[in-house]
Parts: structure tokens; sequence; C-alpha cells
């Protein structure tokens, strides 16, 4: 049995802890290997390490720091193939989808290449007679990520390869269900040239995620996952006086008006609702469906449920993989039970499916429920599962106040053909992300991405310029020269002139 284990100082180390945890191929129902569950001592001693190697790599010019960046990036494409099979062989997804997650990682990558860019300061030129003022953005020193299972390479790479670029060091915990994606970056980074202890991987659970709370020389935490978890990070990280960031679950409606493109509003769900078995933070599970748009866009979107090609993630055939558990299968599956008690018309049941061959796999089939109503568990929790509901509304109106009402606030789009409707949509709905016509509105890595509500705790998105903003701090300096200033001693608020 594989035994995965911590990337700390350069190389693999071996845990202090005796706990493991186990890490499935989602398609087969196999375990393929035993992830070491970090002590407390082994994320310290990572932290020392992480500690040391900021003096130096904090000094380095951003330009060599994006020089190493060009090279990991190099690598990255190199091992395409390689990264996206381990992401299915753990994860599920199918090997297209894992291959596009890759590529959404690696954008992060490319934009932390422009850090000497990005770094660049602001300059005044006499704020008063003689006196310059300038702002500078410096690292924060050991940073931490902390990452779900749903993304094992694309939502590391949010964090690390900026806060790296900035000129801090970081720890990474990812996710104890697939953490081997990251293991094969950690490496990649160091053979471009990234020096050891610079980027760190700490295998583990709730007591690696503890130890990194309570750590006092881990100056800020980036963290992915639901909502009850970002809620404790954000909460414990402040008390220990960490920045931080906190991006929670999600449950994104999107909006069918009665006059949208009627295929492209069902094929645009389609891909939102199922693919990655509904595995995603920007997943579309709710589709509100406007007056006399409801019956139509049920039919259509019930014939192509039926027919979506479940299979193994490597079968070039499958459009949707296993879930990423057994656990995770049966909730969902359990979810579904909850909606047919509550009253929703179940139009597609996927619960019994079984591949042939693929017995002991974690699949299910796509689900869709009509009639959904918003006192239904089924439409406030978030199921993170291959489950569609439709609800409908009378108006536009009802509609946005659905959206709008909803605890969740991270992704939303509309259908529409109307201009009017969608620009009204854009600046009325409370949501972070808004897509019009566009089923899945992730923002690129030059933008950034965050929910609102309890969809993020914090106040910065991640990637993008505000994860520049996040891993580092402001200096202002104001300056003059002592040359033919009268010094006098000034007892009043100084003021320029
Ligand atoms: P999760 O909250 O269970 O786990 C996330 C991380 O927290 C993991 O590294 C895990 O080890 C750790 N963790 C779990 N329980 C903990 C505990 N009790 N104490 C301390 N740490 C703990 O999330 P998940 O199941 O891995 O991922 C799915 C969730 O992530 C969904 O809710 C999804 O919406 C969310 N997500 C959000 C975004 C976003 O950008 N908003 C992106 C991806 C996923």
């Amino acid at each position: 049995m594989i035994s995965i284990e911590h990337f700390i100082d350069g190389k693999i180390t071996k845990g202090s802890s005796k706990r493991t945890g186990k890490v499935f191929n989602p398609a087969t129902g196999e375990i393929s290997s035993n992830v070491n569950l970090a002590s407390t001592k082994d994320l310290d001693k990572a932290v020392e390490v992480a500690k040391k190697a900021f003096t130096s790599w904090s000094e380095k010019t951003p330009l060599f720091r994006a020089r190493v960046l060009f090279k990991f990036k190099e690598l990255i494409e190199k091992n395409y193939d390689e990264l996206t099979k381990i992401i299915v062989s753990e994860h599920g997804k199918v090997y297209e989808d894992a291959k596009g997650s890759l590529t959404r990682g690696l954008e992060v990558v490319e934009f932390a290449c422009g850090i000497p860019q990005l770094l660049k300061g602001e300059f005044t030129e006499n704020v008063g007679t003689n006196v310059d003022s300038w702002s500078i953005r410096q690292p924060l020193g050991v940073c931490a990520g902390i990452t779900p299972f749903n993304f094992p390479a694309m939502v590391p790479m949010w964090m690390f390869p900026i806060a790296i670029a900035c000129g801090n060091t970081f720890i990474l915990k990812p996710s104890e269900k697939d953490p081997s994606c990251s293991m094969k970056l950690a490496e990649l980074f160091l053979e471009a040239g990234l020096p050891p202890g610079v980027f760190n991987v700490v295998n583990g659970d709730k007591e690696a995620v503890d130890a990194i709370i309570k750590n006092k020389d881990i100056a800020a935490v980036s963290f992915v996952g639901s909502t009850p978890i970002a809620k404790y990070i954000y909460e414990n990280c402040a008390k220990n006086e960490k920045r931080v960031q906190a991006l929670g679950g999600a449950k994104n409606h999107c909006v069918v008006m009665p006059d949208c493109d009627l295929d492209q509003a069902v094929n645009g769900l389609m891909g939102a609702a199922y693919g990655s078995a509904g595995e995603r933070c920007m997943a579309q599970s709710v589709a509100v469906a406007v007056g006399k748009i409801a019956d139509p866009l049920v039919k259509n979107l019930s014939k192509k449920v039926e027919s979506l090609k479940i299979g193994p993630g490597l079968d070039k055939k499958s459009q949707m993989g296993p879930l990423v558990t057994k656990e995770h299968l049966e909730k969902v599956k359990g979810y579904v039970d909850i909606g047919l008690k509550e009253g929703a018309k179940l139009i597609v049941d996927g619960r019994n499916l079984k591949l042939q061959g693929y017995e002991a796999g974690f699949y299910m089939g796509g689900c869709l429920f009509d009639h959904v109503t918003k006192n239904m568990r089924i439409y406030k929790e978030e199921i993170f599962g291959p489950v569609l509901s439709v609800v409908r509304a009378k108006d536009y109106d009802e509609a946005l106040s659905l959206v709008n009402d909803h605890e969740f606030g991270n992704g939303t789009s509309i259908f529409t053909r109307d201009g009017d409707t969608g620009r009204s949509f854009a600046s009325n709905v409370k949501i972070g992300m808004v897509g019009i016509n566009i089923p899945i509105p992730v923002p690129m890595a030059f933008h950034s991405f965050g929910g609102w509500k309890r969809s993020l705790f914090g106040d910065q998105s991640i990637h993008g310029p505000e994860g520049v903003r996040f891993y580092t701090k402001l200096k202002t300096i104001t300056s003059r020269w002592p040359s033919g200033i009268k010094s006098d001693p000034e007892f009043i608020m100084p003021t320029m002139k």
C-alpha cells in the first residue's frame, strides 16, 4: 500500500503521528493509498522551516521570483497528463474536466509570473514642499492554505503561487481525501528552482488545521471549504491575530427567463449542474424557472439528465464520474430521500445506478427535482452532488428575491435575451460572481474570485489583484532630505503646504 507523507524543506518527510487516512479511487471504490495525518509537532516543524526560508526568499528580487514561476509553469505543462491523471484517480472527475481545472490553476501561475509589475507601488513627488511619499507592499511571512477535496490542483493554486511570488513562504494543508496532486506540485516547484522550505505540504485533518490556527508564526490563512468550517477558521484565526480569508459553501441559482434561448439555457445548466458530479462550489444546483418557461425547461432537462453518460473518469465517453467517497455518495442520496419526503417532485431518479464492472465505485446518476420550494431542506442546504432543483417563480422580481434571500452568495447566472433584465440582475443581485448567459461565471486568474454572504468570511477575495493585496501588507513612506530645512520643533498636527 502506498503511503503519502509530507513535503517539508524540499523533501518527502515522514510524519511523527501514527494516524492515517484512507485515500480511495472513487471509480473502483478501492483504497489506493494511506495518507499520514500530521500531528501538531509535524506542522510546527514545517512552520519553523518556512520561517527560516522566509528571510532569504523575501529578499530575492521580484524578477528572480518570477523566473522561478516561469520555470514552474513550464514543468506543469510538461507534466499535464500525469497531474490530470492524479486528479482523476483520487477525485473521480472526468479527464477533460480535471485537465480544465488544472488549466485554471496554471493561469494563476501565469498571473503570478507578472509579479514585478503587480508589486509596483505608488509614488507622489512633493506631497509637501520637498517632501515625497510612496507606498510599497511587503510580504507577510509564513502563510498557510487549507483546501477542499473538490479541486485538488486548482484551489491550492489559487493561493500558493501568488503568496510565494509576493515573497512569502507557504504551508499547504490539502484535503486528506485527495492529497497526491499537492505533493506532485511541490516536487515540480522545487525542480523549478524554488529554494527548499519555501513551499511545504503538510497532510492532515482537524489536528493539523488547529495547529495552523494556533501557530504564532503563521501570519495569514487562506481557507476554502464548507461554510461551518470556514466560519470556524475565520473566527479562530482572527482570535489568534491572523489575516484570514475563508471561502465557504454555496447554493447557486440559475434564473431562466421566458425570453431566453432555451437550448442555450438547458445546455448551460446541464454542464453547470452535473459537471464534476455537482461537486463544484460554482455548480448551479437551483434552476429558477420564470413563468411559462418552466414546463419546457423541465421537459428538456429531463431528457438530457436521463441520457447522461456516467462512468470512470478515464473513460473518454464519460460525461460524469463518481462522487469522491462512499460517505459523500450516501449523503447526497440521503438528500434525494429528504426531497421526496418534503414533497418535491423527483423527475429523474439516479439513486440506483449500477455500473457493470464498477459495482464498488461511488456512482449515482443525475437527479432532477421539480416544484422545489424555498422552505425545503433540499433548497436551503448545499447538497454538493448531481442533484438539480427546479423552483418555479411567477416573475423576475420573485426570482431575484429568491436569489437575494438565500444565505449563500457565491455565484449566480441569468439566461435572457433582454439587455435591461440582464443589466438589472447584475446590478441588484446580492452575489459575488454573476453570469449573463454564462452558466459558470468563474472569474479568470487576473480577476478575483469570491462570494458574498455566508460564502466568504473576510474582506479579500482570492487570486487576481485581491490575492496580491491579501498576501502583502502596505507600507507608506514619507521623506524629505535635510538640506535647507529650518528645523524648529513643531507641536501642531503636520500639514503640507
Ligand atoms: P470541508 O470544509 O469538509 O474541508 C475543507 C478543509 O477543511 C479540508 O482541508 C479539511 O481537512 C478541513 N476540515 C474539515 N473538517 C474540519 C474541522 N472540523 N476542523 C478543521 N478543519 C476541518 O470541505 P470539503 O468537503 O473538502 O469541500 C467541499 C466544500 O467546499 C463545499 O461546501 C464547497 O462549496 C466548498 N468549496 C467552496 C469554494 C469557494 O470558492 N467558495 C471552492 C471549492 C469548494
